[in-house]
């Protein structure tokens, strides 16, 4: 009897298991772990749906060694995936930013934590593993994270990104939320981003500010996450101009502070 319950529990958990993997395709639980980090590194991000500008910065990333990470909002449709693949194939990550781009506090209001990750993640991760692509970060649209959500969907991602606005008198080194140390890296499922659209113009992120957070980053072994959306000299809404970002990528060589994807991180 016990022996047949027993295997009854395997043919439970199997099934469980096709289930999640149907879904979610591998589930990032499941997945085997990236070594363990040996020096800090920047986790530098990019949001929505700048296709375009992504694709055309690929060069300058290059020139760097430089892997980024974009976090995709909207339909995983044909230009999404074509999109993604590429990026994938210059070493580049690809993350989920949900399907409608909602505040995750403002949906709490009526709805469950459980209903956000059907309506807002499921879609997404279902096409997404359709062309082969298997997120393990989700980043949270305008950083509106939530402990109930936070919850869920560390089931499903490795990491989640937020953000957090600063006092533009005070530097990005001022905040500890900024930087997670390495060896602290697989605990810490909620990474907090530092904006960087808009630098250097922008009190709160002038290249002193940016330059003093990667030292820190390199000096103490710690891991710090920026966040931007368009790569563009011009842009309408939020956008990090190419040579701003050079700035950055220039920077963070000279300090020998490696850039890591979120896929790179245990
Ligand atoms: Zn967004």
């Amino acid at each position: 009897m016990q022996a047949r319950g027993e295997y009854a529990q395997v043919v439970k958990s199997v099934i469980l298991s096709l289930v999640a993997l149907l879904i979610f395709g591998t589930a990032a639980y499941s997945e085997d772990l990236p070594a363990p980090l040996k020096s800090g590194g920047v986790v530098l991000t990019f949001d929505d749906r700048n296709f375009d500008d992504w694709l055309a910065a690929i060069p300058l990333f290059e020139k760097y060694h430089a892997n980024a990470t974009f976090f995709i909002s909207g339909a995983i449709d044909e230009k999404a995936i074509a999109t993604a693949l590429e990026l994938k194939q210059h070493g580049h990550a690809i993350g989920s930013h949900s399907v409608h781009h909602l505040s995750a506090i403002k949906y709490l209001e009526d709805h469950t934590a459980a209903d956000f990750v059907k309506n807002e993640i499921e879609p997404q991760m279902i096409a997404f593993r359709a062309a082969g692509i298997t997120p393990t970060a989700f980043a949270y649209p305008m950083s509106r994270n939530h402990p109930e959500t936070d919850k869920e969907l560390l089931k499903i991602f490795r990491h989640l990104r937020t953000g957090k606005g600063i006092d533009s008198q005070r530097g990005i080194i001022d905040y500890d939320e900024f930087f997670v140390p390495v060896e602290k890296i697989k605990e810490t499922g909620l990474l907090f981003g530092k904006g960087i659209d808009f630098a250097p113009v922008r009190d709160d992120r002038s290249f002193e500010k940016i330059d003093a957070a990667l030292t820190r980053a390199a000096q103490n072994r710690e891991i710090l996450t920026l966040y931007a959306h368009q790569i563009t000299p011009i842009g309408k809404g939020n956008f990090i101009t190419p040579s701003a970002l050079e700035h950055v990528l220039k920077k963070a060589k000279a300090l020998n502070l490696p850039f890591f994807t979120v896929d790179q991180l245990p």
